[in-house]
């Protein structure tokens, strides 16, 4: 493996997370009485969803999860985390020049919901009015694949622009079926590019040195990179104000997720210091199982308010999308799946983009 930190960071033979304190035991009603993010164990009730949104006034009925969080008055309800859910406002809207945040979505683990949390929250930021690139950083090539293209038929790829400096970022970037989300695709060739780069004065850089003119030209860029912590992947990070980890809602999801974060420390140290994890995102969760929900207890004990209230049930709505080479937001609009993309893109906004 190449990059910056040479052999040993391939995830394979990953360190697990950090050690874990016991689950808790049930909390009685008064050592809650205030909403807090630590996880909260699950209860189910038949009271109402309105009744609980409305009394509660920030809170929203989800699965039918509530606990009693403040004593003799109202029950809150909780949230697929265990926490208490709040209400996030959509995004306002952009007025002025834009900068764009630059946001990877990074995990060395393949099939936890990169590719599929790139369409889709940029298809959903592209709905509430912001300007999307979004870039294909995986020679596998699944975004450009997941957005309806042909990776044979694809002229000019991100390979292209990394490795040919006579390409500019406006002979490779592609609209989508997306109003407002444009792609820079990627095929098979970028996996040259890897080896390479390794050649290049200043490797690490040369994604968002190729990336420098698309900043002032839209809101939010989302680079989806592929499933190894090698140099593509420190460049991305490089590139990048923030990054988000999806893990999928199992066990062996959390192993290697201790190597990705003292990956994203050195990318900080060494070459990036403005490098920051904007959200950990619970994918394919299923609340019906408890195993899916231990699991998310375990990762807000260990991320704390890094775990984004959203999560992404499992749903294979997603896989449909894929084949129909469009977002879920317009293949399926009205879905669960959509709509919890939609609450995670103004949870975005709210956390990272709207400052
Ligand atoms: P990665 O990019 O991390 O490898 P993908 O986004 O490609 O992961 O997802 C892997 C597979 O899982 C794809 O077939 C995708 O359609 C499917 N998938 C992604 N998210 C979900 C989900 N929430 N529920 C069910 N299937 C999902
Ligand atoms: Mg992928």
């Amino acid at each position: 493996m190449t990059g910056i930190f040479g052999r040993g960071h391939t995830g394979t033979t990953a360190p697990e997370m950090p050690p874990q304190a016991p689950l808790p035991t049930p909390p009685v009603a008064d050592e809650v009485a205030t909403p807090t993010s630590a996880p909260v164990p699950f209860a189910r009730t038949s009271v109402p969803a309105e009744a609980v949104a409305d009394e509660a006034g920030v809170l929203e009925q989800v699965d039918g999860l509530v606990a009693e969080v403040d004593p003799g008055s109202v029950e809150v309800t909780l949230g697929p985390t265990g926490r208490p859910l709040p209400q996030f406002p959509d995004p306002s809207p952009v007025t002025g020049p834009t900068h764009a945040r630059v946001i990877s979505m990074c995990n060395q683990k393949g099939g936890v919901g990169k590719t599929t949390t790139t369409i889709n929250l940029g298809a959903s930021l592209a709905e509430f009015g912001r300007k999307v690139l979004l870039v294909d950083f995986d020679p596998q090539g699944s975004l450009s694949v997941g957005l309806g293209l042909n990776p044979h038929e694809i002229e000019h790829t991100v390979y292209n622009l990394l490795m040919d400096r006579e390409v500019t970022l406006d002979d490779v970037v592609v609209p989508t079926g997306v109003p407002g989300m444009d792609l820079l695709p990627s095929n098979i060739d970028l996996s040259a590019a890897e080896v390479q780069l390794v050649h290049e004065v200043a490797r690490e850089q040369t994604l968002q040195r190729v990336l420098a003119p698309a900043i002032d030209r839209y809101d939010v860029i989302l680079i989806d990179c592929q499933p190894s912590l090698g140099l593509l992947t420190v460049n991305a990070l490089t590139a990048s104000d923030g990054v988000i980890v999806p893990l999928e809602c199992e066990y062996f999801a959390l192993r290697g997720v201790a190597l990705l974060k003292t990956t994203i420390d050195k990318v900080r140290e060494r070459l990036n210091p403005r490098l920051e994890i904007d959200g950990v995102l619970g994918t394919m969760f299923d609340g019906r199982t408890l195993h899916s929900r231990e699991v998310m207890e375990r990762l807000v004990q260990a991320w704390g308010d890094k775990v984004f209230h959203t999560v992404i049930r499992r749903t294979v709505k997603f896989s449909d999308s894929t084949v129909a080479g469009e977002p879920i937001t317009s293949y399926a609009s009205a879905s669960g799946g959509a709509e919890s993309y939609r609450q995670l893109a103004k949870e975005v906004a709210l956390r990272c983009l709207d400052v």
